[in-house]
């Protein structure tokens, strides 16, 4: 067994059993697994303290395009549609599109890693091809997927090749027009309809054919504001189809997922246990992910993050958090701040996004930061925030 996912004991501090309530428990993990959630007593060497913090599930951001957050926003919206939006900015040539596809592919994948390790994402659902290691910063849900009907004509073989206990992701109704409302039924007709990203041009029927064919939908607020200069309305969330929440690029959206949440709370007025299960348990159902993802239980994979606890629930604590002191993943720690720098791994490098905190991670920062650096120069920036690290390691 891998020596780093032998043994742990989180200790001291509360531990969330759901959106609304924590309790003041130890937490054992071992093999990778939550073995235990006990009461306290069980401390050994492994002992990590954690008095004065909370510990909630890791997060997961349902939607993102990990190659595309180091690129500014682009466009000039408001635009009817996406296809409309991705017609406008397919300029390959020319700048600043030109420098950023210039950065290595698997660079700009590893950006799109640590902008959602360092807010507290453990799983991410990637929109693309790529395939990843285990030395990615977070996990890589596993999922069939299309980019949407206008731009993947392959979309049913698609579909017939994933896996039945996978999602099958698309963009769908992306957009404020008559022909992003309609989406959804060529989609049912062509045997695509599982789970769809944004949904904002969905009419009540189309949210009907939703709820009865059992799709799910990824809501991604501050793209579409950026895009279409509108999201979903308040009123879908009643309508008992299942929704998670997702970031999108920084290409239409900057900011993380605890920006997606802010946002989310401030256009929808959602409860905040509704928004926290967004990025927990109702964003595992909609990727089927099935090893105790988004919750912690005993048995469930040790999928944590560690925040500071001023005493409320999980939810308000999630909504108002920007910024986070440890995450684990899969019993391994995977970031720590300076808080917990003792509990830092052999070449966890440093690294400080803006308004996110100084965190050492477990990742070549540094060549991640050169490489970069190399093409767009010091001012280059991680889904709209900036990045310094530590030169000397
Ligand atoms: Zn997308």
């Amino acid at each position: 067994m891998d020596a780093a996912l032998a043994e742990m004991i989180l200790a001291g501090g509360r531990v969330a059993v759901s959106a609304g309530r924590a309790v003041r428990v130890d937490l054992k993990i071992r093999g990778g697994r939550i073995e235990r959630v006990g009461i306290a007593g069980c401390r050994t060497d492994q002992s990590m303290d954690v008095s004065g913090c909370l510990v909630l599930p890791g997060l997961i951001n349902a939607h993102d395009h990990l190659a595309f957050n180091l690129f500014p926003l682009l466009g000039k919206p408001p635009y009817a549609n996406a296809t409309e939006w991705a017609r406008d900015i397919y300029r390959p040539d020319e700048s600043p599109v030109r420098e950023h596809r210039s950065v290595p592919r698997e660079v700009r994948l590893g950006w799109g890693g640590l902008k959602n390790l360092i807010s507290g994402v453990t799983t991410v659902g990637h929109h693309d091809l790529d395939k990843f290691g285990r030395g990615f910063p977070v996990k890589v849900a596993r999922a069939g997927w299309a980019h949407s009907l206008a731009f993947t004509p392959d979309a049913a073989a698609r579909r017939a090749r994933t896996a039945g206990d996978r999602p099958f992701v698309m963009h769908l109704a992306e957009g404020t027009d008559a022909e992003s409302a309609a989406e959804v039924f060529e989609a049912d007709r062509m045997g695509t309809l599982d789970v769809i990203v944004h949904g904002v041009g969905l009419d009540a029927s189309g949210w009907r054919l939703l709820k009865k064919r059992r799709a799910a939908v990824i809501a991604c607020p501050v793209s579409n504001l950026f895009t279409l200069r509108q999201t979903l309305g308040r009123g879908v969330f009643s309508r008992g189809v299942p929704i998670a929440l997702g970031t999108d690029s920084a290409l239409t959206a900057p900011g993380d997922l605890l920006d997606a949440l802010r946002a989310a709370r401030s256009v929808w007025k959602l409860p905040a246990a509704r928004l926290y299960r967004m990025v927990t348990s109702e964003a595992a159902r909609v990727l089927r992910l099935c090893d105790g993802e988004g919750e912690i239980r005993k048995g469930g994979v040790a999928d944590l993050i560690v925040v500071r606890d001023a005493g409320l629930s999980p939810a308000e604590t999630l909504l108002g958090l920007t910024r986070v002191e440890m995450a684990i993943i899969g019993g391994k720690i995977r970031m720590v701040s300076e808080k917990f720098r003792r509990y830092a791994g052999e070449g966890f490098q440093r690294l400080t996004v803006q308004g996110r905190g100084r965190v050492w991670v477990d990742a070549d920062v540094a060549k991640l930061y050169e490489e970069a650096v190399t093409r767009l120069g010091t001012a280059f920036k991680l889904a709209g925030r900036w990045v310094r690290i530590k030169w000397n390691r």
